[in-house]
């Protein structure tokens, strides 16, 4: 089939739908988001002296990322006239928090708001050894996965980088979560890219936005507690092992093409095959930094024992954890979670073939804030993929 056709083949550039960095809504620009090479451009612009302007991002960049400062008047290092002159010109805001939902397991789901009246989900999931922030890079998703309550909803828009590392700071700054030198004690000490949107449709704003949770001098987080998850957009898998070098997770699915290109449509852009030759070529991949294959358990579609072997086979060689997620339901879904005696049993074989195959215990359910579950009720219109190609074809 001709490219043209597939709603998954569709070339879109982040740069696109990327809102720029400039003023919205009459708002300042954030400083939030930019490298420091960019704060150091923002600060020349409102005549911050040339010989000062190093040791001054380095404070604004303490400030912001370190110790979570809200506003500059919180910047006491700084000369009280740059701080005026900072407030006049710029914004560090952070998007505002719509609603805060609290399951009754702890999970927490906030709904923001980001410029353009958009919104975005974003959840912070607690557990005895972690604490685990499901971030999202886009309004809406790019693709169109059928079990997926995002997909059912149009790409509105990219997110900036700093709206991906502003929803990191609203839970920092809602958990009172700033300032801890040791990483164990930290209750966001984990991200992962699995909310709302195809983080590596958004490449150059998700590698900008980790690499600014990643410094050493703010949010500190380790590469290794990043994971970034793709449904397949093989090319920029490359590139996230080289310019990013976070975790990798794939939403996989099925073992067969003809399965996998019904669930997961840009699988017929990029096969199975294809996939795994990306995932086989991740850098560092060893025993402790597995790629995650999310495997959602559909009943009577890629439940099968038969399922079980051939994923093991397909997988093999590969240092993998395989992560079987029960179907979370969404009003009007086509698909039945599998039974847990079904799961269990796809589990056993897996585990048995010598990876772990944790079954991922659906979160905040009463929430909505489930894998999946994701989506803003601002935005509701189905995207077809005439609708893509009339976006595209917009420019
Ligand atoms: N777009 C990326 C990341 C966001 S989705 C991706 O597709 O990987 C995060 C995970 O939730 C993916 O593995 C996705 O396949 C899974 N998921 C989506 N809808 C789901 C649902 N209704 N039930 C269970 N898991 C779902
Ligand atoms: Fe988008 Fe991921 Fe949902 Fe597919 S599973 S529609 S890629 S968010």
């Amino acid at each position: 089939m001709p490219a043209a056709n597939l709603p998954s083949a569709t070339p879109i550039t982040p740069d696109m739908l990327t809102v720029p960095r400039k003023p919205v809504d009459g708002l300042r620009p954030s400083l939030i988001g930019l490298s420091r090479e960019q704060l150091a451009g923002a600060l020349a612009a409102i005549d911050v002296p040339e010989k000062t302007i190093k040791m001054r991002v380095g404070q604004i960049w303490q400030w912001l990322y370190n110790k979570g400062a809200q506003d500059f008047e919180a910047m006491t290092n700084i000369a009280k006239d740059v701080r005026a002159r900072l407030a006049e010109s710029y914004s560090i805001d952070r998007p505002e928090i719509v609603t805060k939902q609290v399951s009754a397991d702890g999970t927490r789901k906030y709904l923001l708001r980001i410029a353009g009246g958009h919104e975005v989900e974003t959840v912070y999931i607690p557990e005895s050894d972690r604490g685990t922030l499901c971030i999202s890079s886009q309004v809406g998703c790019t693709l169109t996965c059928s079990f997926c309550h995002t997909g059912t909803q149009k790409l509105v828009r990219n997110l900036t980088a700093g709206e991906i590392v502003a929803q990191i700071m609203v839970a920092r700054d809602d958990l009172g979560d700033w300032g801890h030198k040791v990483e164990g004690k930290r209750l966001v000490s984990n991200v992962v890219l699995m909310g709302m949107g195809e983080p590596l449709y958004n490449f150059n704003n998700v590698r900008d936005a980790m690499h600014i949770a990643m410094d050493h001098e703010g949010i500190a987080l380790s590469r290794r507690r990043i994971t970034l998850s793709t449904s397949g957009v093989v090319p920029e898998i490359y590139k996230t092992g080289d310019e990013i070098g976070c975790l990798l997770a794939v939403s996989f699915h099925a073992t067969t093409d003809d399965v996998r290109d019904g669930l997961v449509p840009i699988n017929k852009r990029w096969n199975i095959e294809k996939l795994l030759e990306a995932l086989r070529a991740y850098p560092r991949l060893s025993n402790s930094e597995r790629i995650t294959f999310e495997y959602v358990m559909l009943k009577d579609v890629n439940d099968s024992d038969a399922d079980a072997r051939r994923l093991v086979k397909l997988i093999a060689g590969i240092p993998a954890k395989i992560n079987l997620i029960p179907f979370n339901p969404w009003p009007g879904a086509p698909y039945e979670r599998s039974s847990w005696e079904r799961i269990e049993a796809f589990a056993e074989i897996v585990n048995r073939a010598g990876y772990a195959s944790p079954v991922r215990t659906p979160r905040g359910e009463d929430i909505m804030a489930a894998c999946g579950q994701l989506k803003s009720a601002t935005e509701r219109a189905r995207k077809s993929a005439a609708q893509i190609a009339a976006d595209v074809a917009a420019g």
